[in-house]
């Protein structure tokens, strides 16, 4: 099939060289292949034939069946339009077009029947219909079209004329040349265990769906084959790494069990103890260690990742954890460092301010394997920085990493890949990091340490202001710090920096009785430094800051946080800020403020944060609300460019496709079976720089 797919789309009927340009620029699309996969976002339903004495404001699209009688152009230059009347047999209504006026005014004729399809809307009683599509009744062919596709199309598209009805046209075209190109691309077995329609009646039913009952089949099969050739994808690149790729084997653990025995200060969770046992297993298997550990605020992922340090450290190999801020970076070494120095444990920091004279000494150290283990940012990654044996790379908040920054990371032991262990503490919905990681283990630490308060959330509006300062007075006379944190984004920084130094004067007026604290993205590192410093030890009670608190920042006194203008953040951003309070003894609150006017998903980020604390339900919220693509700057990952698949509606399916593809490998790793052939020359078909296998090439 594949030569066929690959045939450039300027050589389709109608399309030619300058529509062709337009199509790759605009919507990728350069081939067949591509055309062909440019798939629906909607249908219009043109079963039912509306009355003009029907017409309602709440009506979607509709069809009318009626006459044209009399039209005339109204106004001047640019403001001319042009106004068609229609009348049925039970009353009339206006067709009016504001653009191409003239080309409408020649092609529309007086006293014809047409089919009329548009959205009424309301004007004085009167309804009319701005840019309806027209067909002569006459030229309406006996076609059993059920559902007519809408296609996305851009600005630049549509003003040069390619309209959905446009692509419309050239699917029909190019679906009568494709369809006897169109080969099966599963294996029977599949077809016939999850009774599929054949690829060829989905292609067809997907942009023109005989009925509801293929639509549904055709939309099934597809999303199956593109989860499954994901999946597949994944799983082999699976057992290429766990076939390949060694690891170092970590089997002695004698500091460890002394930590645990003398300097343990609490007792693990049964979820740190289990994913612990989970890591310690991969650490003694011989191979690589890909691990994704995942675990809400608060829920104890620097104890798990300094135990694993340790074991590294318990078999001569060294370790390094990586954090996307200074600030993060400084928090986890001194976490560290507290446990290390117990042990005697030789632990460093290396950021971007760590002092010339300092850095040699920590390069040195590094090199002649007398430093076990190192804190840091991006500082770590620089060529100069060596190991004697670097064994463990951690990685917190991983997302802020690209992948090739932390294959950089990697490639510091040229004998053996460091095991890896990715932390995060945005929890990843089950089906997304099923897609996202399918290449790792994932780890969950689903468990709260004993005695945390839940943190109470509300909604306040900026009306009740007032009445949250006195909240807030309260608070700090109880010997509480407080966090109020502004929005900022990036487009608009100056406005955002205007926002947040009014506010801070604000809350300065407010509490002239204590210590206000300023940190914000354009402070440098070490006065921010200073600051948070000065806010750690209780110098200042109130923290006002933009998000760069967001991530990690641990300051256990401080029990409010105010969200100014929560409806600017996403709802991931709000739990991770929420999530810098509660973290002692004390009970502690999150108060989101807003204005009146909301949107609907504000309002329902609003309510989910008020109604749990739950991270993995919030993340499933945000993932439904904003789509996987938006999540954690996962769109360059290629694994979520799907075509028609959603990952946030769609868990069923990714499950049945990913179990599918299990099975598929379990019984034919190298896809030699006859029965497997078909996706055997799907996969060959695909170039190799193809992200996306279910892509027709
Ligand atoms: P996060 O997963 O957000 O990185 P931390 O590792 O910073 O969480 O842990 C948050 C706080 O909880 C720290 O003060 C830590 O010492 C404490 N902690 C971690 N595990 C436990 C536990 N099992 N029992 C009690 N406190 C714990
Ligand atoms: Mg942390």
């Amino acid at each position: 099939m594949s030569n066929f797919f690959h045939t450039k789309i300027e050589f389709l009927k109608g399309v030619g060289p300058q529509r062709a340009e337009l199509l790759q620029k605009e919507l990728n699309i350069y081939t067949y292949g591509d055309l062909i996969q440019h798939y629906p976002f909607r249908y219009l339903d043109r079963t039912q034939f509306y009355k003009i004495a029907e017409m309602d404001e709440s009506l979607p699209y509709v069809q009318v069946k009626g006459t044209i009688k009399g039209k005339e152009l109204l106004g001047e230059g640019r403001k001319q339009r042009l106004a068609a009347r229609l009348i049925d047999e039970t009353g009339e209504m206006e067709l009016v077009w504001f653009k191409g006026v003239k080309w409408m005014e020649k092609s529309v004729k007086n006293h014809t029947e047409y089919i009329v399809f548009g959205k009424p809307t309301e004007f004085n009683g009167k309804f009319s219909m701005a840019h309806p599509e027209l067909e002569e009744l006459s030229e309406v062919k006996q076609t059993n079209a059920f559902l007519q596709p809408v296609y996305h199309t851009t600005e630049k598209l549509k003003a040069h004329r390619i309209e959905s009805k446009t692509i419309m046209k050239m699917m029909e075209m190019l679906i009568k040349v494709a369809a006897p190109n169109i080969h099966e691309t599963l294996s029977p077995e599949l077809i016939d265990h999850y009774r599929l329609m054949n690829k060829r009646d989905a292609l067809i039913n997907i942009h023109f769906p005989e009925s509801v009952e293929k639509y549904n089949a055709a939309k099934f099969r597809l999303k199956f084959e593109e989860l499954f050739y994901i999946q597949l994808r994944l799983l082999r690149q699976k057992t290429v790494r766990r076939a390949d790729l060694a690891g170092q084997v970590f089997k002695q653990v004698p500091t460890v069990t002394e930590f645990y025995k003398n300097h343990m200060t609490f007792d693990l969770t049964g979820a740190q103890k289990r994913v612990i046992k989970e890591i310690h297993k991969d650490l003694t298997a011989g191979k690589q260690m890909n691990r994704l550990l995942q675990g809400d605020v608060g829920s104890g992922k620097t104890i798990v990742a300094f135990i694993t340090m340790l074991i590294a450290a318990d078999n001569g190999a060294q370790s390094v954890l990586m954090a996307p801020t200074e600030i993060l970076a400084d928090q986890h070494y001194v976490g560290l460092k507290a446990f290390a120095d117990r042990l005697g444990i030789n632990i460093g920091k290396l950021t971007g301010s760590t002092k010339t004279k300092d850095r040699k000494e920590l390069h040195e150290q590094l090199r002649s394997g007398e430093m076990k283990m190192i804190v840091g940012t991006h500082a770590l990654l620089e060529d100069v920085v060596q190991f004697q044996n670097l064994g463990l790379c951690i990685v917190d908040e991983q997302h802020r990493f690209g992948v090739e920054q932390r294959s950089k990371l990697w490639r510091k032991n040229p004998r053996v890949i460091p095991h890896v262990l990715v932390m995060t503490a945005t929890p990843i919905p089950r089906t997304l990091a099923m897609t996202l990681y399918g290449d790792l283990d994932v780890s969950v630490i689903d468990e709260m340490p004993a005695g945390r308060k839940e943190i109470v959330t509300v909604h306040r509006f900026d009306s009740h202001r007032l009445r949250v300062f006195q909240f807030v007075r309260d608070q700090i006379k109880l010997g509480r710090q407080v966090y109020i944190v502004y929005p900022l984004i990036e487009e608009s920084e100056g406005m955002d920096y205007k926002d947040l130094t009014d506010g801070y004067e604000s809350i300065r007026r407010a509490f002239p009785e204590y210590q206000v604290s300023m940190v914000h993205g354009k402070l440098k590192p070490q006065d921010k430094d200073y600051e948070m410093q000065r806010f750690v030890k209780n110098e200042t009670q109130i923290m006002v800051a933009t998000t760069v608190i967001e991530v990690g920042v641990n300051v256990p006194n401080a029990s409010v946080m105010i969200i100014e203008s929560a409806e600017r953040f996403g709802l991931s951003q709000l739990h991770q800020l929420r999530g810098r309070v509660g973290r002692g003894a004390e009970q502690s609150y999150c108060i989101l403020m807003t204005g009146y006017k909301l949107s609907k998903d504000s309002k329902t980020r609003l309510e989910t944060m008020v109604r749990t604390n739950n991270g993995f339900e919030i993340a499933d919220i945000d993932l439904k609300l904003r789509g996987p693509g938006d999540l954690m700057g996962t769109q360059q990952s290629g694994v979520l460019d799907l075509l028609i698949a959603d990952l946030s509606k769609d868990a069923p399916i990714l499950q049945e496709a990913r179990a599918a593809a299990q099975r598929v490998l379990e019984a034919d790793a190298q896809l030699e079976k006859p029965e497997n052939q078909n996706i055997r020359r799907h996969i060959q078909s695909l170039s190799a720089n193809t992200i996306n296998w279910s892509r027709i090439s």
